[in-house]
């Protein structure tokens, strides 16, 4: 009898085994939808996409039935377009205002930012991140370099020791003092392997800049000074395989190339930003001079990058007067439309070409087996229209569907805290 019980438990563990094995549990899946390839440049239709522990497990022609699975969740994607989320290449997070800000980028479908000053808050920010799913993840700049640092070796050495251990992802540099604290810099942060990113530094020599291994160079500094462009230069940058952020809608409005009631009419400044902080950016709009020249210029840097290395470019919204957070990169975006981008090399500068940048386009920036789940659901075809990308019908991130309502109502929160706020 004691041999019977013993063979009849063996027996219901091996079937729970099989049947395990048999019944893999799919936490969602987004069936029969258009999967945009953006690295490929191909649209692939009639797809399902099946998601398990937030990566992409499964992507197939589209079935009726999956009965060899546990579908948790499924979202019928007929007629959509399913594209990796995007990333923000250049942006500043106010102090003090994460918690209300990172929401926003979220809300527009944008997974990753690379902020580009560090915060006070910064570790509180960093540990605050994984918990909440409607904020984008953070790449993160040291307490950015300027020209006021005057520090000898040893001691920058031990501030790069500091950023090492403080766990930052890179040291933005804004300007430095001279070329001897520019060597110290860039021996420092090649000790401690701290990556350096953006402004060119026009006061240390060419040959001495292109040393330090800049990772990405902002406002395509470097080439275009003085209401000229330098093509010899900007060969310099492509041939070191320098990212280019070039944010050209920042220059769009400190150019004065849009006229201030053209900005306005936008709906997203009515319904966030502050009467006062909207007539702040009035002053400073109107205290700058128009300059066509400087505009046309960036125009053709980003032409002449686009035709030989368009891998190079990454897209940043920036921040500044005129700039929504997380809707400044559809701006970016559409000026670089206006450079002669096509659409999927558009898509390209905020997915792929900014994951292989960051270095973790292994793991994310397109839609593969095995890779991260960070998936933006679209009402249209962005490759037909880019305004399409901000239709979005629902958003896959950090193992959880969010769809338009509960987009809507992130960004309504985000309205609420921003009208009480008087600094930006
Ligand atoms: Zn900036």
């Amino acid at each position: 009898m004691k041999n019977i019980g013993v063979i009849l438990l063996l027996l219901s563990a091996m079937f729970a085994a099989v049947s395990c094995k048999e019944k893999e549990t799919i936490d969602l899946l987004i069936s029969n939808t258009s999967i945009i390839s953006v690295e490929n440049e191909a649209i692939e239709e009639n797809k399902d996409i099946l998601i398990k522990e937030g990566k992409i497990f499964g992507i197939s022609n589209h079935k009726k039935s999956y009965n060899a699975y546990t579908i948790k969740e499924k979202i019928n994607a007929e007629g959509k377009f399913v594209m990796p989320s995007l990333i923000d290449m250049h942006v500043h997070i106010p102090d003090g205002l994460s918690k209300t800000i990172l929401p926003m980028y979220f809300a527009n479908g944008i997974s990753l930012v690379r902020s580009m000053r560090a915060v006070d808050s910064y570790s509180k920010i960093k540990e605050g991140l994984s918990d909440k799913y409607y904020y984008p993840s953070i790449y993160f700049s040291s307490p950015t370099i300027s020209r006021k640092l005057d520090f000898d070796s040893e001691e920058v050495d031990s501030l790069f020791s500091k950023y090492a251990i403080d766990g930052y992802d890179f040291t933005k540099i804004l300007s430095v003092k001279d070329s001897t604290v520019f060597k110290n810099i860039v021996t420092s942060a090649e000790k401690y392997n701290i990556e350096l990113a953006g402004h060119y530094l026009p006061n240390i020599p060419k040959s001495l800049f292109y040393k330090a291994n800049y990772k990405t160079v902002e406002h395509l500094g470097g080439f275009i000074h003085n209401d000229s462009l330098d093509l010899s230069s900007l060969k310099e940058f492509i041939t070191r395989n320098i990212y280019m952020c070039p944010t050209l809608n920042w220059y769009y409005i400190s150019d004065k190339i849009i006229e201030e009631n053209q900005i306005l009419n936008k709906e997203e400044y009515s319904r966030f930003i502050p009467n006062n902080i909207l007539e702040i950016w009035k002053e400073r709009y109107i205290s700058k001079n128009k300059n066509v020249t400087d505009y046309t210029n960036r125009i053709k840097a980003v032409e002449n990058i686009n035709a030989v290395a368009p891998e190079l470019i990454i897209a940043g919204g920036d921040s500044n007067i005129y700039i929504v957070p997380g809707f400044g990169l559809y701006d970016e975006l559409n000026r670089l439309e206006d450079a002669g981008l096509s659409p999927f090399q558009i898509l390209k500068t905020a997915t792929v070409n900014s994951a292989k940048c960051l270095n973790i386009f292994d793991k994310t920036g397109s839609v593969d087996i095995g890779k991260e789940a960070s998936l933006l659901i679209l009402n249209e075809n962005p490759i037909m229209n880019l305004s399409s990308l901000k239709n979005i019908y629902g958003i896959f991130y950090k193992n959880r569907y969010s769809d338009r309502t509960t987009l809507d109502l992130i960004l309504k929160k985000s309205i609420s805290e921003l009208k009480k706020t008087d600094r930006w």
